[in-house]
């Protein structure tokens, strides 16, 4: 059986390899938030435009300065202000943070380094050439790449395109997620279960990760475990750009999502890996519909919600990376203390749901108590999820171990 990084290196080569690029579509900057650029997004112009002051104080010439040099100060200039005087020798003008820096200076000396008396401003310090001043165009040069295309957009992102005037950029579309559920048992979260039925939370917690990544989930509902019902929605799911399973492929005689799957043709990738939760996770391409050739991801992902949360992060969040354009960043691992001992079966990666907590800056981490991979509030109570790696057996009290945050799945 492979394990979870091989499994997540595949996912990574064949959904790039499916080399389908999505539709883009220019959005107002405030709306990009989330989604990933089509072109990339270049410098108007030099940044900063002109030398600029970064502290209050006086513009002066370098070669000037020394402790107890008296300078006469010829002027002021705010950040917006255009510096029509020029300095000469034995002068300085005040100046402010954002301040565009007169010609002729060639530093700036803090507020905070003068003593004044009139026009007579006195130094108690010398500043070196260049010093508090952040030179025209050494962020950014004009026409230079601010953004590249494959870029996610976050806050600072949405920053940098608004600094260079990119009001409307060039996204990719939202990538379509079909999200099916299966299984007799289920009845839709907002309604009443009979004594032996449950709640649907797989659609939701679903629809939730595929919304945080950017993508668009289309829920298609509850699928029956029968082979009918599978074989319509499953076709159905694969007019999407992907779809997501959850259920029905473990061992279980009504766990019919791999025949289905089979019978519609799908190549399967794999449908094991050696994790828990999440052992029978299924990655398979298979053909889109109704008329398309090109081959489309398919997750069947095992139906226990902690399982699907956390195959949802390792195996789908990469496929959903790479539709939109975006290069899936590496798994977010943070290195923690464990806090009590740890016994797991060999053999198999464990994911658990974990508390990550900080003394000063030291990171320490205890598992939640759990019932296993159906325990749905032991998740919602952790912040992260522990690792263990498969060769271990146990693991001591104050060994360091690695977590993955939530909001990596
Ligand atoms: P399965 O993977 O179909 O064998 O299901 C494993 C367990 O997860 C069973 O206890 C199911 O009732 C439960 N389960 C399956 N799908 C869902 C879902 N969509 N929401 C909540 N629980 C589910
Ligand atoms: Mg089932």
């Amino acid at each position: 059986m492979i394990g979870y990084r091989e499994a997540r290196a595949l996912v990574i080569a064949r959904v790039t390899g499916l080399g389908g690029v999505l539709e883009t579509e220019a959005v107002p900057l405030p709306e990009a938030l989330g989604r990933v650029l089509a072109h990339d997004i270049v410098s108007d112009r030099d940044y900063p435009p002109f030398d600029r002051s970064v502290r209050d104080g006086y513009a002066v010439r370098a070669a000037d300065t020394r402790p107890g040099a008296q300078l006469k100060c010829i002027g002021e200039l705010k950040a917006g202000d255009t510096p029509c005087i020029s300095l000469s020798s034995g002068s300085c003008i005040q100046i402010m943070t954002g301040g565009a820096l007169p010609a002729g200076a060639d530093a700036v000396v803090m507020i905070e380094h003068t003593s004044r008396e009139g026009d007579s401003i006195t130094l108690d310090r010398a500043v070196k050439n260049g010093q508090h001043v952040v030179r025209k165009g050494s962020e950014q040069a004009a026409g230079g790449i601010v953004l590249a295309a494959g870029t996610r957009i976050g806050f600072a992102e949405i920053a940098a395109a608004a600094q260079v005037g990119a009001a409307n950029p060039v996204v990719t579309r939202k990538p379509r997620i079909a999200v099916l559920s299966t299984g007799d048992e289920l009845v839709d979260f907002a309604s009443t279960p009979g004594p032996f039925q449950i709640r649907n939370s797989n659609s939701v917690s679903l629809g939730a990760q595929i919304s945080l990544l950017g993508g668009e989930a289309v829920i298609l509902g509850n699928a029956k475990d029968s082979l009918e019902e599978l074989r319509a929605k499953i076709s159905t799911g694969l007019e999407a750009d992907a779809l997501i399973l959850s259920g029905g492929v473990s061992m279980g005689k009504y766990d019919l999502v791999e025949p289905v799957l089979r019978e519609l043709g799908a190549e399967f990738i794999f449908d094991a890996v050696a994790i828990r939760p999440g052992k029978p996770v299924v990655f398979a391409i298979c053909e889109g519909r109704p008329f398309e050739t090109q081959g489309k991801p398919v997750f069947g992902l095992p139906g226990n919600p902690v399982s699907t949360m956390v195959t949802f992060g390792l195996f789908v969040q990469p496929a959903i990376d790479i539709l939109a354009g975006a290069e899936p960043p590496p798994l977010p691992f943070v290195q923690a203390m464990l806090t009590a001992p740890l016994s797991e079966r060999p053999g198999l990666t464990h994911f658990l749901p974990a508390q990550i907590s900080w003394r000063g800056e030291t990171a320490y981490v205890s598992p939640i108590a759990w019932q296993g991979s159906g325990d749905v509030a032991a998740m919602a109570h952790a912040n992260c999820l522990m690792v263990v790696p498969a060769e271990r057996e146990r693991i001591e009290a104050g060994e360091a171990v690695h977590v993955l945050m939530r909001g990596f799945c």
